[in-house]
């Protein structure tokens, strides 16, 4: 089966050389051709979802379509039809596209349906709505829908915990269990434009910074932008869609060739290798001055501004010195430097619950994270700090803004994306 660009459900050919394959539902079975694995369905004589790595037709960019249907005994002009339904009414079977003649819904069965289930939702004061999801293989997941006065945005995720494990970030803390495949990236748009669609709202934007690194997991990312761009389906814009990244150099150059409209967020939090060994592991950083090469020529590709992320830490980066450095790096480019105070990502009893907490399940989970010695000395900077940063910043004519996370009381904010069941939704 080939996914969009002709590739996205293989195995190996992301950074970790990790499959794509894994929310498989056990009736995998490779296809000796590299093409769809079709079988007979004795009762209604039509085609039946082979389900390899062909999770929904999701997966299958639209020029492709048409051969897939015809695989599939499934008139071939019916493809506008059969997307519009996969778009237009996400997570109904095809039983129930009546636009369709019943032998083609027959032939479409189950590829309707969401590769992910709906576990729970939760909506903080300020509108922001995170949405618990978990894969065909019950790992979970976050996707968090951020309601603004001019637009929607999707945080989606890219992978099931984060391989970085960057000691401020509560995905870092829980470790890395697989890559996401394209039709769960795609799924999880789909099902925050869906909730959208109930308030009377339109998702305009997606960003890629949920859970993960998207750049080690780049293939399906890249081929999921391909569907949520297609003017056929969901119809995003190239340039409301941003990735947010560690700063992998390799992938930095590969997005800007692949898709130059797409914009940049790069998570510096440091402006000097030494201190950014304090808070991003060995494994996956690499040195400050290639990060900022890939970069520039990112822009020199796509003259797409970039965005500066910048988690400010008490006593970790968060000095006069450290706003110096950074501006030394950024001055006369073009930028805009997001500071964000770090949002902790310890749960202290009850807070975070909207009803019964649990103080022995939330004695259990901090002594989990306080494993992590780096964890108990971190601390959120004072707002002067903050406002001191930015101000060093801006008086040495970098463009730089104060950001403020959403959702933080529900742990929808930057960072707080775990996919504990128990941490986040203790009322369940
Ligand atoms: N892996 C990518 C994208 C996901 S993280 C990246 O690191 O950029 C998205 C953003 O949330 C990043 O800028 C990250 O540094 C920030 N973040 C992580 N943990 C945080 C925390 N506890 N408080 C505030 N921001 C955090
Ligand atoms: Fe991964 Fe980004 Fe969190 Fe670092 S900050 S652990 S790269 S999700």
């Amino acid at each position: 089966m080939r996914g969009p660009a002709g590739s996205s459900g293989h195995p190996g050919r992301d950074g970790l050389g990790l499959g794509t394959r894994g929310a498989s539902r056990g009736r995998a079975r490779p296809s000796p051709q590299g093409g769809p694995l079709l079988r007979k369905d004795p009762v209604v004589g039509a085609a039946i979802s082979p389900l390899s790595d062909l999770q929904s037709l999701l997966t299958v960019y639209r020029p492709d379509l048409a051969t897939e249907l015809t695989a599939l005994d499934a008139p071939a002009y019916r493809y506008q039809q059969v997307y519009e339904h996969l778009f237009l009414r996400p997570g109904e079977p095809f039983a129930q596209a009546t636009a369709l003649p019943i032998p083609t819904r027959i032939a479409l069965d189950s590829y309707g349906e969401s590769t992910l289930s709906s576990d729970a939702s939760r909506t903080a004061t300020d509108g922001t709505t995170k949405l618990l999801l978990s894969g065909s293989d019950g790992l979970r997941l976050e996707t968090v829908l951020m309601p603004y006065r001019d637009r929607s945005t999707v945080c989606v995720s890219s992978q099931v915990g984060c391989p970085v494990g960057c000691a401020f970030c509560a995905t870092g803390a829980m470790g890395f269990r697989r890559n996401l495949v394209v039709g769960e990236i795609v799924d999880q748009v789909r099902m925050a434009a869906s909730l959208a669609g109930r308030l009377g709202r339109r998702v305009s934007n997606v960003v890629f910074m949920g859970m993960g690194e998207p750049l080690l997991s780049l293939q399906a990312v890249l081929d999921s932008i391909r569907i949520l761009t297609d003017p056929h389906g969901l119809n995003l814009a190239h340039r409301s869609i941003s990735i947010s990244t560690i700063g992998i150099p390799g992938g930095i150059l590969r997005l800007a060739r692949a898709e130059p409209q797409v914009n940049l967020a790069l998570s510096l939090h440091a402006a000097d290798d030494r201190t950014r060994a304090r808070l991003v592991p060995p494994r996956f950083r690499h040195p400050l001055a290639e990060i900022l090469d890939a970069a520039w020529e990112h822009f020199a590709i796509t003259r797409r501004k970039l965005l500066v992320e910048y988690v400010l830490i008490k006593g970790v980066n968060d000095s006069h010195e450290d706003a110096h450095r950074l501006a030394g790096l950024l001055r006369g480019r073009v930028v805009t430097v997001n500071l964000l105070a770090w949002n902790p990502i310890l749960r202290s009893t009850g807070t975070l619950s909207s009803s019964e907490p649990d103080p022995a399940k939330d004695r259990r989970a901090n002594a989990r994270d306080l494993n992590r010695p780096i964890l108990r000395t971190l601390a959120a900077p004072s707002r002067a700090s903050v406002a001191g940063f930015r101000d060093t910043l801006s008086a040495a004519g970098v463009k730089t803004v104060i950001r403020h996370s959403k959702g933080s009381r529900i742990g929808a904010a930057c960072g707080q994306l775990a996919a504990q069941h128990d941490s986040y939704f203790p009322y369940l």
